[in-house]
């Protein structure tokens, strides 16, 4: 390995979020509008090959734990083998998926295999009618199916349900029992203004009320020390299974150990998420660049990663105004 990927911040950048699809097969409602967004041409799409070479330059660096996500990354083609080399690749340690498991209990025995270590799991209601109107979609029985599945498979599950005001708040307690009969962790999420213009953002459920709101239903669950790197701080109890998390994704509390680097659909780096992309990777793929080439530049952004979130917003100019959808992104 070659020097490690550090920020002027001293922050050692060691994990990266490939999306590898635009494309979906649900319209949730903090996502993308039901009649979807401008999806990309294939042709602007990363290759699989492209991505393998990424890969490895940045396994390189010391950026060992990858994650592929979307769009939803199932209803790309030849995602499960793709995945399977990515993780061969010399330096990858561990490889997560997320995705909304309406589309991978097939896949199951060959994520497993393949050592998956973790699986995200998009699911904001046990109720069939407010899952349907939420992801305008039916598909609630091969989620749930999909989970027990992955914890047969011994695959680690967490779920992430964003919580909006009106429209599935009503849900978190019953979300939250799951962690106490299942070894899994149940996160709730701050909505973010990622919607592709499909509405306004109502920030009403921060952080802070979602903790009351654990407090309240569940006194027993007692806060966790935060692991370094980590996104959402969670809650336990030695009489649950699972546990629980809050994710702040709107209020960015956890800036300050962020270890991550994103990869768009189109081949674009994030630095942060609230950035609008800071290098072309696609451009340096296709323009000859060589892999030490490609090193530098990326070298060169992550030096200059903004501090936090509100930082790159600023410098991204976008004040607060987001018009993409997370599928652009990938959470
Ligand atoms: N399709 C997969 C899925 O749903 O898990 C992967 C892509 S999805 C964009 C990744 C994550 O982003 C999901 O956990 C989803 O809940 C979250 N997400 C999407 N839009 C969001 C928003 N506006 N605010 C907060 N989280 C969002
Ligand atoms: Fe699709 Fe995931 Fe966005 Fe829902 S959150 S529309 S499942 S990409």
């Amino acid at each position: 390995m070659s020097q490690p990927l550090i920020d002027k911040y001293g922050r050692t950048i060691e994990y990266v979020r490939m999306a590898i699809t635009d494309r979906c097969n649900l319209r949730c409602y903090y996502c993308m509008p039901e009649c979807g967004i401008d999806f990309v041409k294939r042709r602007e799409l990363l290759s699989y090959e492209e991505l393998e070479r990424l890969m490895a330059i940045m396994a390189g660096m010391g950026v060992h734990k990858v994650r592929i996500t979307g769009g939803e990354p199932l209803v790309r083609k030849g995602s499960p083998e793709f995945m399977e080399r990515l993780k061969a690749t010399e330096g990858v340690e561990s490889m997560h998926l997320t995705t909304n498991a309406t589309l991978t209990y097939p896949h199951i025995d060959r994520l497993a295999e393949m050592g998956l270590s973790s699986v995200n799991i998009s699911l904001d209601t046990l109720d069939e009618a407010r899952f349907l109107a939420i992801t305008k979609r039916e598909g609630l029985d091969q989620v749930l199916a999909s989970i027990d599945a992955f914890l047969e498979k011994g695959i680690r599950v967490k779920l992430n349900m964003v919580v909006m005001y009106g429209v599935n708040d009503m849900d978190i307690a019953s979300m939250l029992e799951l962690a106490r009969n299942k070894p899994i962790e149940v996160r709730l999420i701050e909505e973010m203004p990622f919607n592709g213009s499909s509405h306004d953002l109502k920030p009403h459920w921060n952080f802070r009320k979602l903790e009351e709101s654990i407090a309240m239903n569940f006194p027993e669950l007692q806060k966790d020390e935060m692991f370094p790197g980590a996104t959402a701080y969670t809650f336990s109890d030695d009489s649950w299974k699972g546990n629980v998390g809050i994710i702040a994704a709107f209020s960015r509390t956890f800036c300050g150990t962020c270890n991550r680097l994103r990869i768009t659909p189109t081949g674009q780096l994030k630095v942060c998420l609230y950035d609008n992309g800071v290098l072309d990777l696609r451009e340096l793929l296709r323009d000859g660049s060589t892999d030490a080439e490609i090193e530098a530049r990326i070298r060169a952004v992550v030096a200059a990663k903004p501090k936090d979130g509100f930082e790159a917003e600023k410098l991204a100019e976008t004040s607060g105004e987001h018009r993409e959808s997370m599928a652009t992104i990938g959470g």
